[in-house]
């Protein structure tokens, strides 16, 4: 039996956390460092990456890639692992959106979309799956959407692709969990970031209808979906896999 706090402890972990170094990925990063984890960080602008290791301290590294060259997926994680140790958890946190009416979406549009939120996360997932399985160890964690949940007016790829992101960690959770490796995903409400203030610019009735319909009527922080992540990640979620937990101030099931 693990003693509190010890069990959510990730002293010794290594964790990889795509889009890490803003948003709701730098959140997870703050929150898992906090938790003793070391901490890796990918996205794409150097200068992101960079501000966030230098927040974060000694036990965070990044590395500039861009997820959606799939080709070149293996290749990271090869050094990564050289660098850093075993990958314990995996964060398939990178993420674009499209707020567009569904009869103006190009195919192009969709397939970006379904590229950066889907794909490429499959690809990484692929990447860092063997070393997990060859451990009989590890977690592996999505963030989706209230878009995976329910529909949301305006953003017909990215529902498609949060929602294909549940059904991975669904089915990735009955291929692995037999060895060892946990696969969940955190379904966060509306979050502030600089993409939930990109869908609300110039839209108030869109940010009006989202507290409306909020229960605990505010926009959640990144650091609640931060905290979740820790929990997922560690020994206090042993027996937890195959879930989406909405992180949301109730808006999945307010009325
Ligand atoms: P941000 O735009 O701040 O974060 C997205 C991150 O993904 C950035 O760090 C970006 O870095 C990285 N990224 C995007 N494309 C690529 C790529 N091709 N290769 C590598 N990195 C990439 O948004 P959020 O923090 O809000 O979003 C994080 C996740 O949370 C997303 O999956 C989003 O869908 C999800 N989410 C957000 C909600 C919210 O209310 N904010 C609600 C529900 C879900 P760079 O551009 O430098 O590559």
């Amino acid at each position: 039996m693990h003693s509190f706090p010890d069990v959510f402890s990730l002293t010794g972990k290594t964790a990889l956390i795509t889009g890490g170094g803003t948003g709701i990925g730098l959140a997870i990063a703050k929150s898992m460092y906090a938790a003793g984890a070391t901490v890796i960080l990918v996205g794409r602008r150097v200068t992101e990456l960079e501000l966030a290791v230098k927040e974060l301290g000694p036990r965070s590294f990044y590395f500039s890639h861009d997820i959606t060259e799939f080709d070149k997926s293996e290749n990271l994680i090869k050094r990564i692992t050289e660098a850093h140790g075993p990958i314990d958890c995996l964060v398939n946190n990178a993420g674009i959106n499209l707020k567009k009416p569904a009869i103006d979406t190009s195919v192009e549009e969709f397939q970006t979309i379904l590229s950066t939120n889907v794909l490429a996360a499959h690809v990484l997932t692929k990447a860092v799956a063997p070393q997990m399985i060859e451990r009989k160890s590890g977690s592996i964690l999505f963030i989706a959407s209230m878009a995976s949940l329910f529909g949301i007016p305006m953003v017909v790829a990215y529902s498609a692709a949060k929602s294909a992101q549940v059904g991975m960690v669904r089915t990735l959770a009955s291929e692995l969990s037999s060895q060892g490796i946990r696969v969940n995903a955190i379904a966060p409400g509306w979050i502030e970031t600089a993409m939930s203030a990109k869908a609300f610019a110039g839209d108030p009735e869109r940010l009006k209808k989202v507290l409306g319909r909020t229960p605990m009527a505010k926009l959640g922080k990144p650091e609640d979906i931060g905290w979740t992540a820790v929990y997922l990640a560690s020994q206090a979620a042993s027996f937890v896999t195959g879930v989406v937990i909405p992180v949301d101030g109730g808006v999945s099931i307010g009325f």
